[in-house]
């Protein structure tokens, strides 16, 4: 078994100076055995730092890390059992892909025929075998990335431990071994420990997320909940793209029933539907946000009784899809995602709706989401 658990752990650096910095909050995690779990975040929260301490780069300055059953804090890396994948690769420019992979294994004087027969079981998997005898620099930059994934197979860690290694692939290759690594989690049934600033592979490759913001984790669940029922508005923010909508404003009663009415001078009206009333119910007046992902808009007549009217600000056509960027009278920006190629120019009348149905309600104050 080899769950990872962290518990109240802290990290501080250069404690009791002046440049004293902490950078992760007594934070609260268990990892399962075998599981694919993506820490994401913004640069700066504390993902790279809680990796680094789990495989015994950093020192862990408060709290308990488990791997398993056994307290790591105060275990060196090498005896840890897990493997690191970097962003940079780490190779040694000097040594063939096959001794790459290899000068672990040898360093802990694994036997010769043992060594080769699990350098090419991890070139097979990797589609490397015909470069085991070439020199990282007569590689691709996904090749080379494959052969630090060789290297930290061959270890046959319990634990893969990923520091945002696709960051410097282009778009194209990014896609590739996003998939490559989410077919090695399956293959090879470890537990996986990965960090991205890239919410897309948080979604694609995560069987759990853990977003964090400053040194604390804000949410840990599966993808589609975090997407569908994010807890609070960084995370409702963080995760999607374009990115939520938010309108700030309160719940007012008016022609008999709730409607969404927007902070701003000329206030957008947006009546509610049964869901959002009985949320709002208990918050009437009170500051709150509306959110709104760009997809559940669509475009609706100006008579509509929930049509918003809006002008276009920018549209951008992708292909299968539009975003528009839309202003309200009153001020308020929207990003809307709506399907095939719109034409729209700059400053033509748009009317939407949302689908409220999908919509959210965030307390003004705590930033966190009502309801279910
Ligand atoms: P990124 O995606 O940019 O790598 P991250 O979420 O992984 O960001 P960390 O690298 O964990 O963030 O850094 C968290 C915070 O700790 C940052 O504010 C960073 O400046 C700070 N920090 C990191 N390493 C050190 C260090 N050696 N000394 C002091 N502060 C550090």
């Amino acid at each position: 078994m080899s769950g990872v658990t962290l518990k109240k752990l802290n990290k501080t650096y250069s404690p009791g100076s002046k440049d004293a910095f902490h950078a992760v909050k007594g934070i609260d995690l268990e990892i399962r055995d075998k599981e694919f779990m993506v820490l994401v975040g913004p640069s700066g929260c504390g993902k790279s730092t809680t990796l680094r301490m789990i495989a015994g780069l950093e020192e862990v300055t408060g709290g308990d890390l488990y791997i398993g059953d056994t307290r790591m804090n105060d275990v060196l890396p090498k005896h840890r059992g897990i493997a690191m994948v970097f962003q940079n690769y780490a190779l040694y420019p000097h040594m063939t892909v096959a001794d790459n992979m290899a000068f672990g294994l040898k360093l802990r004087k694994t036997p010769k025929d043992e060594i080769k027969r699990r350098v090419d079981e991890a070139g097979e998997i990797l589609g490397l075998t015909s470069m085991l005898g070439r020199k990282p620099k007569a590689l691709s930059g996904g090749q080379r990335q494959r052969v630090a994934l060789g290297r930290a197979i061959v270890r046959q860690p319990d634990v893969f431990l990923f520091d945002e290694p696709l960051s410097n692939l282009d778009a194209k290759m990014r896609v590739q071994m996003r998939a490559e690594i989410s077919k090695l989690h399956a293959s090879l049934d470890a537990t996986m420990i990965y960090v991205t600033h890239d919410q897309t592979e948080a979604m694609t490759m995560g069987d759990r997320i853990c977003v964090m913001k400053d040194g604390k984790i804000m949410q840990v669940d599966e993808p589609i909940n975090i997407y569908q029922k994010p807890a609070d508005m960084f995370t409702a923010g963080f995760i999607g793209l374009p990115q939520m909508n938010f309108l700030h404003g309160s719940v007012v009663e008016a022609d008999g029933g709730l409607c969404f009415a927007g902070s701003n001078s000329q206030p957008l009206r947006i009546p509610l539907n049964e869901r959002l009333s009985q949320i709002a119910q208990a918050h009437l007046g009170k500051p709150l946000v509306l959110g709104m992902r760009p997809e559940h808009f669509t475009r609706c007549a100006d008579d509509d009784a929930a049509a918003i009217s809006t002008h276009v600000e920018m549209g951008e056509p992708l292909g299968a899809e539009s975003f528009i960027h839309l202003l309200t009278p009153a001020g308020d920006k929207l990003v809307v995602r709506l399907a095939g190629i719109v034409q729209s120019g700059i400053g033509q009348a748009l009317y939407v709706k949302p689908n409220l149905d999908e919509a959210h309600l965030f307390e003004g104050e705590t930033e966190l989401r009502l309801g279910e």
